[in-house]
């Protein structure tokens, strides 16, 4: 059987306390309460550390730093903003080998993802929307853009420090401040960001992160003196999110889930496209809000393409996500391990035909062979339901418009791929199809310059490149949307 043996030097270079407190007015504080919660390394179990759960007192004393924050903050000029913001980004750098590996023990995704896509990512913002502090005046975001004040952030546990870094370098950029409030299974490199501001010398009560679960989240959401709420997770709680701020003035920005058709033509680069489908749906274990979880693939080239994609999945490899080598890691806790468990249980009994490779599964943590199901119909509830797992749901078409009608069959509208040589069918289709993000040729490819948000039960409002910015600008914002207004 597998025998998980984590790379000793790489483990070691994360020095991890006990314990951890709150990170309120440039401090680590300890929690009213004073209840402590474990955050334990999914591939393992192993209990990683101790961290606070903040109750509405610690909510309400974290929001009223940051409010204090603002004035000064605020009217710093862009430039002086900047530097905290490069500051910060360089640090990021410095310690990228360190955060990437907190951030795989903590989620339990590959340290290949982490070192080569979550860690520069999260500098990556920085460094860009620092680039914007002095540059907001003649940018288009009228007159006299002004930030909107205090800004209550909620993430979730997939890309814990590259969800933080959406939100807050474009918060901070714009002279915002902010409370952050990480998931419940990873806190840790948020508690780490919250050191980093420190030594970035970044002014007490500007960063201010409160650990806990939904409670600690409702209560931030749901402080009256927030001006801007931002929140990415699941649906449910994203709608639950929008009836608690109907009604106030507070802005809203909500990324949610997703079903992401991922469209493959009989003229694609079939190689390319495998690799594609394989980076769509096994990619942090398939825990990606813009997952291309659907796949779509037209009739005449299904069987050549399944065994092309079965082959290359057989060649996976799944275990130790501290292992350099290794393709697939664990499932971030045992809740969403039972929630996909019970999906593709759902698959099999609807009729689909249910694959994995052969792989031998670590016998501690929370483990899932890579799965595709083929013969599944858009009734089937693993083609209309989110399963943040790495399972793959297979459907045929004959046309485009087939193709087209089939993918934009979801109520959710995140990200879909198109694998084609045709230019002409990729800009009609991208025009065609009801998502946020139209990949072509490629998927989950991710930029600080380029906008990310979806539509209907995907969201609104969008994170990334200058759009990013809008929400927390007064005069920005778009017309329409909760909290939005013209400013
Ligand atoms: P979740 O909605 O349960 O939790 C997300 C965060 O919200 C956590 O920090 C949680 O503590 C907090 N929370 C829970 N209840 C709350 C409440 N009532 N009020 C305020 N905060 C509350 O989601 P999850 O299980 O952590 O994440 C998985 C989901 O997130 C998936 O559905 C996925 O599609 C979605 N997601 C979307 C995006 C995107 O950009 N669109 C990105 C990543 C994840």
């Amino acid at each position: 059987a597998f025998e998980y043996a984590p790379a000793p030097e790489s483990r070691a270079v994360v020095d991890l306390a006990p314990s951890y407190g709150l990170f309120i007015d440039g401090e680590f504080t300890e929690g009213t309460g004073q209840d402590l919660r474990k955050t334990l390394a999914p591939a393992t179990e192993e209990v990683l550390a101790e961290y606070t759960q903040a109750h509405e007192e610690d909510v309400d004393r974290a929001v009223r730093a940051a409010r204090r924050a603002f004035t000064p903050w605020s009217a710093l000029p862009g430039a002086e903003r900047a530097k905290y913001l490069f500051r910060i980004a360089r640090i990021i750098q410095e310690r990228s080998r360190e955060l990437a590996v907190l951030e795989t023990l903590d989620n339990g995704k590959p340290i290949r993802e982490t070192r080569d896509a979550d860690l520069p990512l999260v500098a990556a913002h920085f460094f860009y929307y620092a680039g914007w502090a002095d540059k907001l005046a003649y940018a288009g975001f009228g007159p006299d853009p002004r930030p909107v004040g205090v800004a209550a952030q909620v993430i979730p546990w997939n890309f814990p420090l590259l969800m933080l870094a959406w939100k807050v370098a474009p918060a901070l950029a714009t002279g915002n401040t902010v409370v952050l409030k990480p998931a419940e299974t990873t806190p840790l490199s948020a508690l780490f960001f919250a050191d980093i501001c420190r030594r970035a010398g970044l002014p007490r009560g500007v960063v201010n992160i409160v650990t806990g679960d939904g409670a600690t989240g409702a209560a931030l959401v749901g402080h009256p003196d927030v001006d801007k709420v931002a929140f990415t997770g699941s649906t449910a709680v994203g709608k639950e999110i929008a009836r608690t701020v109907a009604g106030t003035s507070k802005r809203l920005t909500l990324e949610l889930g997703g079903k992401g058709a991922n469209i493959v033509f009989d003229d694609a680069p079939l190689d390319q496209a495998v690799e594609g489908i394989v980076n769509g749906i096994f990619f942090n274990q398939g825990q990606v809000c813009c997952a291309g979880s659907r796949l779509l693939v037209q009739e005449s080239v299904h069987d050549e393409l399944l065994d092309a994609l079965k082959r290359r999945l057989a060649t996976l490899r799944v275990g130790d996500p501290l292992d350099k080598n290794t393709d697939v890691g664990a499932i971030n806790s045992a809740e969403q391990l039972d929630r996909i468990t019970e999906l593709a249980a759902a698959g099999e009994a609807e009729g689909a035909e249910r694959w994995s490779p052969a792989c031998e599964l670590p016998t501690s943590g929370y483990w899932f062979a890579p799965t595709l199901f083929t013969g599944v119909t858009q009734a089937h509830r693993i083609a209309r339901e989110e399963i943040f797992g790495p399972v793959l749901s297979v459907l045929t078409f004959r046309t485009p418009d087939e193709a087209v009608a089939k993918a934009n069959n979801t109520p959710y509208g995140l990200s879909a791929g198109i694998w084609t040589e045709k230019g002409s069918r990729i800009l009609k289709l991208a025009d065609q199809l009801r998502a946020g993000v139209v990949w072509a040729n490629t998927f989950n490819k991710f930029d600080p310059t380029s906008p990310f948000g979806g539509y209907k039960e995907s969201g609104f409002g969008r994170e990334g490149g200058r759009h990013g910015l809008e929400p927390y600008l007064a005069g920005g914002g778009r017309a329409g949307e909760p909290g939005g207004g013209p400013g």
